[in-house]
């Protein structure tokens, strides 16, 4: 088993699409091992997306995720980080295969419903930004 951090971004939480976006994941085969609603400050979210710093889009990036709320999900299952990239689909919901959740619930490139963990690394880094150790559910 491995874990991944999941954001359902402020687009998709205030659509609506909470519910059908953790139905799609559970039936990925994706256990959800802790999950919290939260309303990103300036800070945090500039934090979380420090990687992206430098680039153009960072700013309105910034502005989408401190929006509204977000769902944070840490996700487990075998081969989890690579295989919540493959269900998420593209970054472009143009571009994203049928039946990804950005193919069904994104509307543009930048509000694109969901955000995943790309590396093993980041997602230890980015599941720790959100939830501390003790709040991670074992699962029998
Ligand atoms: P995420 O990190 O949110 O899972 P991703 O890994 O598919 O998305 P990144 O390249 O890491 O894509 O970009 C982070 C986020 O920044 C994107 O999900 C999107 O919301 C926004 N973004 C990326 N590229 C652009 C762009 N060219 N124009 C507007 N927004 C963009
Ligand atoms: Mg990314």
């Amino acid at each position: 088993m491995q874990l991944t951090l999941a954001i359902i971004k402020p687009d998709a939480v205030q659509a609506g699409h909470t519910g059908k976006i953790l139905a799609h994941l559970e039936a990925a085969g994706f256990q959800i091992r802790a999950v919290r609603l939260v309303r990103l400050s300036t800070a945090q979210a500039q934090a979380f997306y420090a990687v992206h710093r430098d680039r153009p889009f960072f700013k309105p990036l910034v502005a989408f995720m401190t929006s509204g709320p977000a769902l944070a999900l840490a996700l487990a299952r075998d081969n989890a980080v690579a295989h919540l990239r493959d269900v998420i689909g593209a970054t472009d919901p143009a571009d994203a295969k049928p039946g990804t959740v950005r193919k069904l619930y994104a509307q543009n490139k930048e509000r694109n419903a969901i955000h995943a963990s790309d590396s093993a690394e980041n997602a230890a880094r980015e599941v720790a930004f959100f939830f501390p150790e003790r709040e991670l559910v074992e699962l029998g």
